[in-house]
């Protein structure tokens, strides 16, 4: 590999986990997916166990007890299959994928707890993710899930936390990232790999996208011993995460749920015809006033548009939200969740910095200007994902795209032949048509 595409590669692992991170952040929520579950079992003459209620778990009443403190009522989707499979007798490995926010972290959260027994002064649970950041996001979770049952330990084997060659460890569950989990197990002996019950590799596909962590992974799974249960889990599911799978879990039941697709059915889309950026400015302060009815997102192409407009705007009286490229990760899911409390009606943005983020009660998006691809070009996938609301969860919703050029026409009229739906002129100076 060429040091720039391994510099390509780290960038990408950076920027996946940040987008999870920020999607950890501020969810609250279990993501609806009306899509069937898929699940292929190593075994395929087993029945093929789901529950619908966490009672016919028959968890511990400590962890029961955590698991509707936390305000779960029933499995998500996922969990529905996946809780049966990990908690089964003799246990049984797993692979499943599904989008974040499906409930994937709180079911191996749950697998772990259950399967560690807290009299035994040792690591017995061992998961690995790929940043410190994600890392202390899945402790807290088993923290809060494992509230009632104080007797459970958790270490964290992350930069930072600096340890003593030789201490053993006593905590039972070790939560960290590849490379100071293999140090604690290697070179600091703290923990003794042959007694883990239970290995979880998390984000997957976020794991193989940062350098070195691939084969960190699969040196750890490979001091397990035989009969460790072996679980990993993954937002999306490329060949090469499947690839990456294969050889971190032996003998997999695999659970897979598709994305809720996108559509544009559910959408109304217009165009304004302007002059200048000046122009557009003017145009939106002439919507401002329907479009704020509900809550609205307006996307630049740039930062430095985006800091403009949020400038221009505020200047006008207006109070909105800027998310920005600069900000570090707190700050931008601090600004996601203001404006999802309703703190603010409108969130101005970048592209690259809204990527991959959900946001799904905004009902109006604005396009000041057209998502584009890094060569210019129109970008389809970009375009639906931004505007497109997922099946029948879909409100109505309303978009209009700023055009200021005969080449952002151009590209308005392949988004409109690409998709098949018509974009009809908005007159903002007659606003009926969109009210
Ligand atoms: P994933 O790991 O797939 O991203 P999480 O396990 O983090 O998903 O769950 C996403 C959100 O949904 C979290 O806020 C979590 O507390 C919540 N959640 C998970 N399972 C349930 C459930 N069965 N009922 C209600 N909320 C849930």
């Amino acid at each position: 590999m060429e040091a720039g595409d391994a510099n390509l590669h780290q960038t990408d692992g950076k920027d996946r986990a940040t987008q999870s991170l920020l999607n950890k952040l501020i969810r609250s929520n279990v993501v609806n997916n009306t899509n069937q579950v898929e699940v292929l079992q190593r075994d395929p003459n087993s029945p093929l166990y789901s529950v619908k209620t966490f009672e016919e778990l028959r968890l511990k009443p400590q962890l029961l007890k955590g698991v509707y403190e936390m305000g779960f009522n029933r499995p998500s989707k996922i969990q529905e299959n996946a809780l049966p499979m990990m908690l089964a007798e003799p246990p049984q490995n797993l692979i499943a994928q599904s989008q974040s926010g499906t409930g994937k972290t709180a079911a191996f959260v749950l697998a772990m707890l259950s399967h560690v027994d807290p009299s035994l002064k040792w690591p017995q649970c061992l998961c690995i993710s790929p940043t410190y950041e994600l890392a202390l996001q899945t402790g807290k979770v088993i923290e809060q899930m494992g509230k009632f049952y104080p007797e459970v330990k958790l270490a964290y084997a992350v930069r930072g936390h600096k340890m003593e060659r030789g201490v053993k460890i006593k905590e039972q569950i070790v939560i960290g990232t590849p490379g100071t989990v293999l140090d604690w197990c290697i070179k600091l002996k703290l923990i003794d790999p042959k007694k883990i019950k239970v290995f979880v590799l998390d984000e997957a596909d976020v794991m193989i996208a940062t350098q070195g962590h691939q084969d960190q992974s699969i040196r750890i799974q490979r001091m397990l011993p035989k009969g460790c249960q072996m679980l990993l889990f993954s937002a999306t599911f490329e060949d090469s995460v499947w690839k990456f799978a294969e050889r971190v879990v032996p003998d997999p039941n695999i659970i897979k749920l598709k994305r809720e697709e996108e559509t544009l059915d559910t959408i109304k889309q217009y165009y304004v015809l302007c002059n200048s950026k000046e122009d557009k400015f003017n145009a939106l302060c002439n919507i401002y006033g329907a479009i704020t009815i509900a809550q609205a997102m307006i996307f630049c192409h740039t930062r430095k548009t985006a800091n403009w407009l949020a400038g221009q705007l505020s200047k006008e009286g207006h109070q909105v939200a800027l998310l920005s490229g600069e900000m570090v990760v707190e700050q931008r899911a601090a600004v996601i969740e203001r404006f999802r409390d309703g703190k603010e009606k409108v969130l101005i943005t970048t592209n690259v910095c809204a990527r991959g983020i959900d946001v799904e009660q905004v009902s109006v998006v604005i396009n000041f200007d057209l998502p584009l691809d890094k060569d210019g070009n129109p970008d389809n996938e970009t375009y639906l994902h931004r505007i497109g609301r997922t099946g029948r969860f879909g409100k109505r919703g309303l978009a209009v795209n700023m055009v200021d050029s005969q080449r952002s026409m151009e590209i308005l009229k392949t988004y409109e032949r690409h998709f098949n739906k018509k974009i009809g002129r908005l007159d903002t100076d007659d606003l009926d048509e969109i009210e």
